[in-house]
């Protein structure tokens, strides 16, 4: 008989949390430092206020500087982790961008920037840690998707085509070391109080249109994340695999 709290303590688990400096990825790494795990904070910006958050749970926190703009750093923040910590359990693959502007005038720039940042470095880390993950027979993956893993959206076609192919490589990857012990799953939040969605929340009327929208009738807030990724990081998940959870307060039902 499984012990439920047990079920989803992290005590001791090593975690590499990426794009932890604010946002929902800091809202993960503080949730799964609340649950007892060691957090390896990646980002190209200070974690300061992180680790602040972090390690007032008691958990242990080490900052990694690195631009995953291209996959030159992913090997890198693995040994990086393994060097500090003595072992990787947990790797959540959060940092990404967007850029908007009509498919008709979107650039080749803006495609790749962020088709290289959201999906190219997570399937790169992803491999660099499952290598380690697949050799001690367990970890967990979570990658950070969007309703755009869903649906089409509009004036954001490398962001859509980005978190598509997450879901898909999310799945893929499930397919590939299930049976290593490894779980691979995603997230999808729905819309987010973060930077990532500051022009939506600018522009009145569109941002009046998709809070109409929500069945919750709220935008969500960093911490509305935690918990699933507690979930999907844990023993709970277990025989978990390959799927796309959204947090949305009810968006894809609707
Ligand atoms: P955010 O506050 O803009 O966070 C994005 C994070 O990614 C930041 O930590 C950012 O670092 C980091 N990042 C971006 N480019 C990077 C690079 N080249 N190298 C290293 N780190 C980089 O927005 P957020 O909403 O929390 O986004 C987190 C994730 O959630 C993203 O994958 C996003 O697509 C996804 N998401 C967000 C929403 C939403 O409604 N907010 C909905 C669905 C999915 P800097 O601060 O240094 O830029």
């Amino acid at each position: 008989m499984n012990n439920v709290p047990q079920l989803f303590d992290l005590t001791d688990k090593i975690s590499i949390v990426t794009g932890a400096n604010t946002g929902i990825g800091q809202g993960i790494a503080l949730a799964l430092a609340q649950a007892g795990a060691s957090i390896a904070a990646v980002g190209r910006s200070s974690m300061d206020e992180t680790r602040a958050l972090v390690e007032a749970t008691g958990a242990q926190f080490h900052e990694i500087r690195a631009d995953l703009a291209t996959i030159a750093p992913t090997a890198s923040i693995v040994e990086e982790t393994l060097k500090t910590f003595g072992g990787l359990d947990i790797l959540v693959n959060n940092a990404g961008i967007i850029r908007r502007n009509d498919a008709v005038d979107f650039t080749e720039e803006d495609w790749d920037a962020v088709i290289d940042t959201n999906l190219k470095s997570a399937f790169f880390l992803s491999q660099a840690a499952g290598k380690h993950m697949i050799a001690s027979g367990q970890g967990k993956i979570i990658n950070i998707a969007s309703l755009l893993s869903f649906q089409g959206g509009i004036r954001i076609p490398s962001y859509t085509a980005s978190k598509s192919g997450l879901a898909g490589i999310t799945r893929l990857l499930a397919c590939e070391w299930a049976a290593k012990g490894v779980n691979v799953n995603a997230i999808a939040p729905g819309y987010f109080v973060t930077n990532n969605t500051t022009a939506l929340r600018e522009d009145q009327d569109r941002s009046a249109q998709i809070l109409a929208r929500i069945p919750a009738g709220r935008w969500g807030d960093p911490s509305d994340i935690g918990g699933a990724a507690v979930f999907l990081a844990s023993r709970a998940s277990d025989y978990v695999h390959g799927t796309v959870l959204p947090v949305d307060g009810g968006w894809l039902a609707r």
